[in-house]
Parts: C-alpha cells; sequence; structure tokens
C-alpha cells in the first residue's frame, strides 16, 4: 500500500504530492486526510495523506511513512475537496488551503507544542457504605474531609496529588481520573433580553427558515438598527431545534464585543468562539468542541467558516460588505465564497446581512443570483438620525480648523444633556507630518515614501507602514532651523484639542490604545457603562457597537476614506459614514450626525446623509460600467515586488508585454505602473491590473506567469484575484 501525501516545505508554493510506502502495521489505520510523519530530504515532516493506492507508479526507491500521527483524520473529505477549489480558484497552494483550515496545533508542521490540558479527578471507588465503616476507622481528619465531600458530590476537581488523596487511592477507596479541560470560557455581561420580531423581521426569518435544507444565498439589506442581528438569532434558534448547526461570522470579533455577548447570553455554552485574541491552545480547545459537536453555533472572524461541524444548517455572515472576508495575503481566500461552497456541500442556506451591501452582492440580488429580504425600518420605534453636512472650506475660513462651529455646540449641548458623543477620525497619532516651516522638508520614513505621524504620548516619529520609529526630531535634518511645525490631526492630537475646549470625560480607541489584550472590551464597556462621555477614535468604532445614550456622532474628516486612489473609494467612504452614523440615537433619544468634509457635494457623501443607499447604488454602478470595474468587469491584481529598483521595472515590463500578448483581445491589461505606496521597507513596488469578462486564456496564463518567476528570488510576484484594493 502506497500513500500520496502533500507537505509543507520552506520553498514558496511547492505543492507535489510525494508517495510514501504505508508499512503493515499500519495498514489498517491510515485514512486520507491524517497527519503523518515522513521523512523530507534529510529533515522529519507531517504531512496529509491526501490518497491511498495500491500501485506504484514511481520507478524510484521509496520511503517508509514513519508514523501515523491521527486515527481520526483532521481533514475530512469536504476539507479535502474546499481545499483543492481553493487552491484552483485563488492560484494558491494546496498544502496552504489545508492549513489555513486548521488551528495550529493540527496544522501538519514540523514541531508543534500545544497540549491538550488534562484536569484530575477523584471519586468514590467503594460503595457508601464501606465508605462510611472507612470513615468510621479513619484516624485523619483529610481523609474524612474528603470522603465526605465525595459522598456528597459525584466527583471532586483536585489541583495536586497530596498525601491523603495518595492514601485514598492506595487504599482503593476513592479512584482518581484525567479528563481534557477547555481553556476558554467567555462571560456574557448583561442578561437575555428576548424581543417580539415585528413583521418584517418575521417575514425575513420565515423565508429563510422556508428554505433550510437548500442551497441559497439571501442577502439581508436593513437599514441600521433594523434589528438583523435579532433575525440571525431566530434562524439560528430554529435550526438548532433541528438538531442542525450554524456558523456565524463576523468581520471582526474584538470591534464587535457586543454580538458576541448577545449570542452566548441567549444560547449559554452552546456556543464556540473563535477569535484572533485567542491563544493557540484556547483555539484548539474551541476547535476540538465543534469537532465532538459539544456546541452548535460557531462565532468568529473570516476563518471561522472552516469550523469541522458536519450538520450545518445555516450560515449567517454579518457586515458582508466588509473587506475582511477576504485574506489579503496567500492563500487569499474570500470566506464568503467558501460559505457558498459549504452551502452546497450541507445543503444548506447562506444568509449575507448588511446595512449597506457591496455594490457586487446587490447586482446578484439584482440578477437574482441572491435572493434579496429587505428589512426598511429600524427595529422597535427607533429612527434614523438626522444628518448634517458641514462644508469644511468655509470653516476654515473662519478658523475653525479642527471642530466645525455646530459641532462644537451641538457636543456642549449633549454634554449639558448628560448624553454621549462618537467621534470619528481616521487617523491614529498626533499629526500626520513634521514639516520645516522655513525650507519645507518633511520627515519621511526612510525606507518608505512615506511622512513620519508624529505619536505625542510617546514623543516619537512613527511610520505606520513598516514601523519604524524615531524620537522626535528637534532640528530640521536638512537645514537646520528649529522652527519645526506638525500638520495634519491624528486622534491624539483631538483629544487632545477636545480636552482644552470641553469639560467632559474622554476616552480614545485606536491602534495606540488597544494593543493590549482586552484593552478593547474595557474601552467598550466603561464607555457603555457611561464611564466617559466622548469615544474618540478610528474606524475601529464605526462598527456595531450598540449604544442607547450616544445622540451625537461626528466625523472630524469624511475625506480620509474618499482620498483613497482606489476604485472602491467611494464606496467605503458611504459604507463608513452609514455605518458610524447607525451607532446614533438606537435608543428612545433622537440622534445627530455631524459630517465635516471637503467635499460636501460628493454623492456619496450626500446619500449617506439621507441614508439613501438606493441612490448610491444606482450612481456608482454607473461609474463602475464606464470606469470597467466590478461588478462589470473582474479584476486581478499582478504585484510585482523587488529590492532592486531598475530590475523590477523591467521585469514589471515584461510581464505586462507577456500578459497582453497571452490574453483574449477583450481583456484589458493596464500598466505595469507604479503601486500608490511606492517603495516600503526598501522594498520598490510595482503592479497591472488585469480586467476582463471572459477569457478561456487567463488561467493557464497566469499558472505559467506564477511558475516563471517561482524560481526567481530577485523578483516577487503575486496573483490577487479580486482584490480588495488596488
Ligand atoms: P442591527 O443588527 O440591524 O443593527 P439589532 O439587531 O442590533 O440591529 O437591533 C437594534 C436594536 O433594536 C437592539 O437594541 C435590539 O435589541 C432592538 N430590537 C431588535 N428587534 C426588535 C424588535 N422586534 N422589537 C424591539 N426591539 C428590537
Ligand atoms: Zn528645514
Ligand atoms: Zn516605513
Amino acid at each position: 500500500m502506497y500513500a500520496k501525501v502533500i507537505v509543507e516545505i520552506g520553498v514558496k508554493n511547492v505543492d507535489k504530492m510525494f508517495t510514501y510506502i504505508v508499512p503493515n502495521k499500519y495498514r489498517d489505520i491510515i485514512k486520507v486526510g491524517a497527519r503523518v510523519k515522513v521523512e523530507f530530504g534529510r529533515r522529519l515532516v507531517e504531512g496529509f495523506v491526501l490518497e491511498l493506492t495500491s500501485d506504484k507508479r514511481e520507478t524510484i526507491d521509496l520511503k517508509e511513512i514513519i508514523e501515523v500521527v491521527d486515527i481520526d483524520p483532521i481533514l475530512t473529505s469536504e476539507m479535502l475537496e474546499l481545499g483543492r477549489i481553493i487552491s484552483e480558484r485563488t492560484l494558491c497552494s494546496r498544502i496552504s488551503a489545508y492549513q489555513v483550515m486548521l488551528p495550529k496545533a493540527l496544522k501538519a508542521s514540523y514541531n508543534t507544542n500545544i497540549n491538550i490540558k488534562m484536569g484530575k479527578y477523584i471519586s468514590l471507588a467503594k460503595d457508601k457504605e464501606e465508605v462510611n465503616d472507612y470513615i468510621n476507622k479513619c484516624r485523619y481528619p483529610k481523609q474524612i474531609d474528603i470522603l465526605n465531600k465525595l459522598l456528597n458530590s459525584n466527583e471532586i476537581k483536585i489541583t495536586k496529588l497530596d498525601s491523603a488523596v495518595n492514601t485514598l487511592i492506595k487504599n482503593k477507596i476513592i479512584k482518581l481520573e484525567e479528563k481534557e479541560e477547555y481553556r476558554y470560557s467567555y462571560q456574557p455581561n448583561k442578561i437575555d433580553n428576548k424581543v417580539i420580531l415585528n413583521k418584517e423581521q418575521s417575514m425575513v426569518v420565515n423565508r429563510v427558515i422556508g428554505c433550510l435544507g437548500n442551497s441559497k444565498t439571501f442577502l439581508l439589506y436593513g437599514v441600521t438598527g433594523a434589528g438583523k442581528t435579532e433575525v440571525y438569532m431566530h434562524i439560528i434558534e430554529d435550526v438548532i431545534k433541528r438538531g442542525k448547526s450554524a456558523i456565524m461570522l463576523v468581520p471582526e470579533i474584538s470591534l464587535t464585543p457586543q454580538i458576541v455577548d448577545r449570542f452566548v447570553r441567549r444560547f449559554g455554552n452552546n456556543v464556540a468562539i473563535l477569535h484572533s485574541g485567542l491563544s493557540d491552545t484556547e483555539r484548539y480547545d474551541e476547535y476540538r468542541k465543534i469537532r465532538r459537536e459539544e456546541v452548535k453555533i460557531v462565532i468568529g472572524a473570516r476563518s471561522a467558516i472552516f469550523a469541522p461541524l458536519n450538520n450545518i444548517g445555516v450560515i449567517i455572515i454579518d457586515e458582508e460588505h466588509s473587506s475582511t472576508y477576504k485574506q489579503d495575503n496567500h492563500p487569499r481566500y474570500n470566506a464568503k465564497e467558501v460559505a457558498i461552497l459549504r452551502s452546497k456541500y450541507h445543503k444548506c442556506p447562506v444568509v449575507l446581512g448588511s446595512a449597506t451591501p457591496s455594490v457586487e452582492a446587490f447586482a446578484k440580488a439584482g440578477n437574482k443570483v441572491y435572493e434579496l429580504l429587505t428589512l426598511t425600518k429600524r427595529a422597535g420605534d427607533g429612527v434614523l438620525p438626522k444628518v448634517h453636512i458641514i462644508d469644511m472650506k468655509k470653516e476654515v475660513k473662519q478658523g475653525n480648523f479642527i471642530l466645525s462651529k455646530i459641532l462644537k455646540d451641538k457636543i456642549k449641548e449633549k454634554l449639558s444633556k448628560n448624553e454621549q458623543i462618537i467621534l470619528l477620525l481616521n487617523r491614529r497619532g498626533y499629526s500626520s507630518m513634521i514639516t520645516c516651516n522655513n525650507c519645507g522638508e518633511v520627515s519621511k520614513c526612510p525606507n518608505c515614501d512615506i511622512s513620519l505621524t508624529y505619536h505625542k504620548t510617546s514623543n516619537m516619529l512613527r511610520c505606520h507602514y513598516c514601523g519604524y520609529a524615531t524620537k522626535k526630531i528637534e532640528r530640521c535634518p536638512k537645514c537646520g532651523s528649529n522652527d519645526l511645525k506638525d500638520y495634519g490631526l491624528g486622534t491624539q492630537k483631538l483629544e487632545e484639542e477636545l480636552k482644552k475646549e470641553f469639560d467632559a470625560r474622554i476616552v480614545r480607541m485606536d491602534m495606540d490604545t488597544t494593543s493590549k489584550k482586552g484593552a478593547h472590551q474595557r474601552i467598550i464597556e466603561d464607555f457603555g457603562n457611561h464611564k466617559y462621555d466622548i469615544l474618540v477614535g478610528t474606524q475601529m468604532i464605526a462598527k456595531g457597537l450598540d449604544f442607547p445614550l450616544v445622540t451625537l456622532v461626528g466625523v472630524i474628516n469624511a475625506d480620509a476614506s474618499l482620498n483613497v486612489p482606489d476604485f472602491r473609494s467611494s464606496e467605503r467612504t458611504f459604507q463608513l459614514l452609514c455605518q458610524v452614523s447607525g451607532r446614533a440615537g438606537r435608543g428612545d433619544l433622537l440622534g445627530e450626525v455631524i459630517i465635516q468634509t471637503y467635499n460636501n457635494n460628493h454623492y456619496s457623501i450626500v446619500y449617506a446623509k439621507n441614508h439613501d443607499y438606493l441612490s448610491f447604488y444606482k450612481e456608482e454602478m454607473k461609474i463602475r460600467k464606464q470606469l470597467k470595474y466590478s461588478p462589470y468587469y473582474y479584476i486581478i491584481l499582478v504585484s510585482i515586488t523587488s529590492r532592486d529598483y531598475e530590475y523590477g521595472f523591467s521585469e514589471s515590463n515584461k510581464i505586462g508585454e507577456y500578459l497582453r500578448s497571452n490574453l483574449d483581445k477583450s481583456t484589458i491589461v493596464l500598466g505595469p505602473t507604479m503601486a500608490n505606496l511606492f517603495r516600503i521597507n526598501n522594498i520598490y513596488h510595482f503592479q497591472c491590473i488585469i480586467k476582463y469578462r471572459f477569457d478561456n486564456l487567463l488561467k493557464d496564463t497566469l499558472i505559467n506567469l506564477d511558475n516563471h518567476y517561482k524560481v526567481n528570488n530577485k523578483v516577487n510576484i503575486e496573483i490577487d484575484i479580486d482584490p480588495n484594493r488596488l
């Protein structure tokens, strides 16, 4: 018997199966999908068995499998097939597709040291009469104490074996057992308040439940606060009643702790949570719980789509438009696509939910590829907040650089009423650059073509791209002048300005204040408990937060996301503004939103003001059609990087030529051009963009290109199909 084994080895993308002999002792044990230890070159490595066969085709001498690691295969047949499709569609190696599905403890690797935690438990080994006899004769209070406790409970967990326990075991009065334990537990901090669904919500729930057992994709479009989460929970409740399980994806768990809270409150320990804050051991434990079907609901970010459930009843993807569902590096899978693949396998519906669906998803709903479900009103009696757009060009003339007059007045008003305020600024740090007033020199990162951001608390200049940091300069390195000025605005400076202006309790949430584990959750909890009046933050604060006392949301600079040179910048701006506006007025109090911008006539800002998704969608689709972007064209980004500028440039030109001459005539190849961030960490970035509708030549051309450069270590190419950003 022979096994075809796939291994992960250091060389980029090597994706070959190697044949090994299965020794007799393993013949009855080894299964497809299990990990095995094999010798590769002179190293001992782990790999996955992909095939078992009786005929040997290779003519060379084969080695034997050294050890079978898993009795139960790690990769189910569903996962084996999924990995194959993912590798084909995203041009990633199969081994990387398998590895990304698994927690670290179960990946095929050289050596992982992640163990199962065992707890020690003692219980009685004799019947009660005999135990009582023993107690009566016993002279040791400690032993008597233990036995009395055990007479009242089945078993006791102990931390160490002391002499009393040891004696009782030796005398066969009690027995010791070791049991597996799980290290992670989530405690929700409020009690559940179950609501009665309104008419729209019930219709949505009934429609989805009516399709359980079918592979079908729904797009649930519902304004912020429409009660989508409530809908998800009702669907899942039904699915569980039918003995099936559910996957619920959220963009990023640490940003949406309130959703997790609500699920755990309602479903208790029927929920497993997979998120990036878990340690490898905790993740392993959650994973085992899921595999053993001790939980029916899995909540998590992108990779939770691979949760090893055997009987999925529904897959829900909240905030469907979020770019986090697509992995930005190898393997570049998209959790939404994986969800649909799994839904075909399990014959279950997929629900994609959003207040601001991606134009691609909404277009699919328009073409009846997805079925559209709509929630038009806020649940309960809440209404959408009133949005004001402030033209900052005028404000600046009146000397209001950071806060417009109306925003200042509104903040004062809300503070006096003891209500809460959220302010969004899409840039962390203090100021965006230090400039010399004498010669105009800007402090730039030595490794990247990016100006350094000043962080006042640490008095450092930092590069937000490569992490370079240096003490703040006191004199201009070029002319020696000490007349240095900080321009631009970051969250740190905003916080400082607010402290000067208002007598209020202010908390800041950005990457700098949330680097410690749990910091996020604490800020959100404290703000929720009204320990603060104003929450200042980056886009981290835009999603999913539900605070009834927040009646004012201010967007300090709506242009930051608009000015990004990317075909999705209008869509991202619209989404961000709607999402953050949705944080206001979620309780009984009416909410207001103030958007400060230099582009007060831009359609994404005007439509966001009116919460008018449909008009935004129509306008955006017109532009996408005109400029030939998705969903009218499929987009592929070919990134070319090199430490050597000249070489990178000339290879990029060759790649552009190669694509142009090998792809279909109808396909458009743009570039090569220099990428938006041209130099990062001393690596030069070039790119070509491919736009196509149908191209039979595409796949082979890309595979050839990829293979050609695999062996070249002076230039690296990455092919990103349907990229998040250009
Ligand atoms: P979304 O996920 O669409 O933003 P949520 O599910 O968070 O909306 O609901 C917003 C608020 O409305 C929550 O506080 C929720 O408890 C409440 N809510 C949802 N559905 C109802 C309902 N049918 N009746 C009353 N309140 C509801
Ligand atoms: Zn100078
Ligand atoms: Zn840098």
